[in-house]
Parts: C-alpha cells; structure tokens; sequence
C-alpha cells in the first residue's frame, strides 16, 4: 500500500470565546490537517496545532514543513507501525508537531488495513488486557473569564457530571488568583481541581502560591514557573511546595521526565501528541510516568478538533488510567471539522465514541472549508 495522495488544509476555526492565558490569548484555533489516500483507495487524515509557546511551531512554519515532509512520503510504502518514527526521521529532523500529524493519519490506514480501531491497536501494543473494555475517560473542564462566569459555568458543566478542572491563574495579581482559587475549590469540593500558570509565577510567588491556605483543596499546580527556570528552582518549588507539582511546557517526552524526576522537580505531567511527537512517543512517555509513580494528565493543545481528541483519546483508553483527567480542547471550538463531534456523556468519554475502524472520526470536507485559514490556502504535495 502506497502513498498516492497528499494534501495539507491550515485552518482557523474560531472558539466560542477567547481563551486567556497568562502568555497568550487564544481566538482560534490554528490547526493543520493532513489527508492521505493510498493507491489502494484507502483515505486517512491527521492533525497538529500551532502552538508558539510550546513547541516553537507556528501554523505556518507546520505548513511549510508538513510540505517538505509530505513531498518526500509521497509514493512511498505505508511503514510498518514500530518504523512510521524511522521512516519520518530519516526525511526530517525533530519537528515533534509534524510527525504527530502525518503518524496519525498512518496509524489510521494500519488500523484500516487491519480492520481494527487506532486505541486497539495502541491498546495491544500497552500489553493492556486487565480489562476488555476501556474505562471511560474522565473529561477535563478548564474556567475563564470573570469570577462571576467561571461560578456559573463550574455549577454548569458540574450538573452535566464533570468532576476535573483547571483554572487558569498568573493572569491577575497573586492575591486575585488565591481568593478566586479558594471560591472555585469550595464550591467543587471533593472533585479534581487543577490550577495552570502556564509558567508565569517567579519563584516565591509559586512557592506562596503552592503553599497557600487557599489553595490546599487543589489537586495539582500545572507549570506554575517558566520553562527557561533554572533545574535548581523547579526542585525547590516541588520541595517547599504543599501541592503535587505538575509540568506541562516543560515536558516533551521521556528524557525529559527522567531529566526532571532526578532531580526530584515533578509529581506528573501533561502530555500532548504535538510535543511527544505522536501517539507511539506518548504511549512511551506515559508508561514512564507510571513506571516512576507519576500522574498524568492527557492533552489536546487549545484548541484542536475532534480528529485530534480521537487520536489523544485513543491513547487515553489504551492506559486506562488518567487520574489527573482528560482535556479534550473540541468542546471550546464555534464549530467541528466532524460532523459527528466527540462529546462528554456525564463529564465522561466512553469508547463507544471511537469504536469505528480506524481513528473513529471522519472530518467533512465542507466543513473543513468553513475553516480555512485566510492566512494560507491548502497545499497539494
Ligand atoms: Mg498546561
């Protein structure tokens, strides 16, 4: 089965509202897809995300390289599963973004070729067989914007079964953030409650932060200093902090969590598919957290579409155990790729959703054109 056709689609689809973070605010999502076609007739597609601040990756710069990698695949074999990262090394170093893109849509045709779902696939080679069926994932809720709307939401989204959140903090001045957290941590007592400063605390604000009386019903603190912070510093923030310490920026894949788990700077992390490079490095990266008793929260960057959360998701059911949640970022899009949206039943993905052959969603191409970037038009390799 070869590689006959490739075509490249950037988008900008706009969320319902902007997304504040303490470095960035986010209106749309800037998200590349990729269609593959076999000479067989088999049709896959993937996804990646611009994410500047995380990988250094602009939509842009994922186009012109998704381009040269696309160029180079074309009329090539589809690889076997344990060579897709081989084969995508040897045309283009590093680029984590990409690969995650074009593996997923080659995943997608082996798990076509086999008549079997990606998180099956994924599942199998997990050696998981505790239980036939997946767990279904508990979805990961993020509040913004004023007070009065992140309470309103929080009751909201709470009725609807949600039980995990982040809150995003480093925005408002640290004595704002601490009373803000406290509310929020009251009025969802007992569930898992995150707060994410997306590195934009100086140390002894994070260490006040951490320590606070109001923010001790947190369950976790997600890279509360910056990625450019000294080693030294994140082990001092985890050692005087009462609160797990959680890196997301941080970290991109196994060196990095045997890096900072040395030296003692870390409870657990985030993993996104646009850092680790896809879904093969994630599965890795999450079974290095298990095996060094570190918790993880699994990711799709803000905002991705339904086709990244099936690929994210898949991962998610293939370890079964998520105990810092799932933030699956469609539910904050003004509109899908995929006519049939995932979405949370009871604050939960079930596999049921993904249960199809292959990745388990399909995008329409009319609503692709909805999307189109105005910045770039679509790229035929
Ligand atoms: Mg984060």
């Amino acid at each position: 089965m070869k590689i006959s056709h490739i075509k490249l689609y950037p988008l900008a689809i706009p969320l319902i509202e902007p997304i504040k973070m303490s470095g960035e605010t986010i209106t749309h999502a800037n998200t590349l897809l990729v269609y593959l076609k076999t000479n067989t007739g088999k049709e896959a597609w993937g996804e990646t995300s611009a994410a500047p601040l995380m990988t250094g990756e602009t939509l842009g710069g994922l186009l012109q390289n998704a381009k040269y990698l696309g160029e180079h695949l074309k009329g090539l074999d589809i690889p076997e599963l344990n060579s897709i990262s081989i084969a995508l090394g040897k045309i283009l170093y590093g680029n984590t973004s990409v690969k995650s893109c074009f593996e997923m849509a080659l995943i997608d045709l082996i798990a076509q070729e086999q008549e079997t779902s990606v998180w099956q696939i994924l599942r199998t080679l997990a050696k998981n067989k505790t239980q036939t069926q997946p767990s279904p994932l508990p979805l990961l809720r993020m509040l913004g914007g004023s007070l009065d709307k992140e309470i309103a939401e929080a009751a909201r989204y709470r009725a609807q079964g949600y039980r995990h959140w982040k809150i995003k903090v480093g925005i408002l001045p640290l004595t704002e953030d601490l009373e803000r957290v406290s509310i929020l941590c009251n009025l969802l007592d007992g569930d898992t409650i995150s707060a994410d400063a997306n590195g934009a605390f100086k140390l002894q604000d994070a260490i006040t932060f951490c320590s606070a009386e109001q923010t001790r019903k947190l369950s976790f603190v997600e890279q509360a200093i910056s990625t450019q912070s000294s080693l030294n510093d994140f082990s001092v923030l985890k050692s005087k902090s009462l609160l797990p310490i959680a890196l997301d920026e941080s970290i991109h894949g196994v060196s990095e969590i045997v890096f900072f788990d040395q030296a003692n700077a870390l409870d657990g992390a985030s993993l996104k598919l646009i850092k680790t490079g896809g879904l093969l490095s994630g599965l890795e990266a999450a079974y290095e957290l298990k095996r060094r008793n570190l918790k993880l929260n699994l990711a799709c960057k803000v905002a991705e579409t339904s086709l990244s959360a099936a690929a994210t998701a898949s991962l998610g059911f293939a370890i079964d155990s998520i105990p810092w949640g799932f933030s699956m970022s469609n539910q904050y899009l003004e509109f899908d790729i995929c006519p049939k949206p995932l979405h949370a039943e009871n604050g939960y993905l079930n596999i049921e959703q993904l249960n199809p052959i292959g990745i388990g969603v399909v995008p329409e191409i009319n609503l692709i054109t909805q999307a189109h970037s105005k910045e770039y038009s679509p790229v035929l390799c």
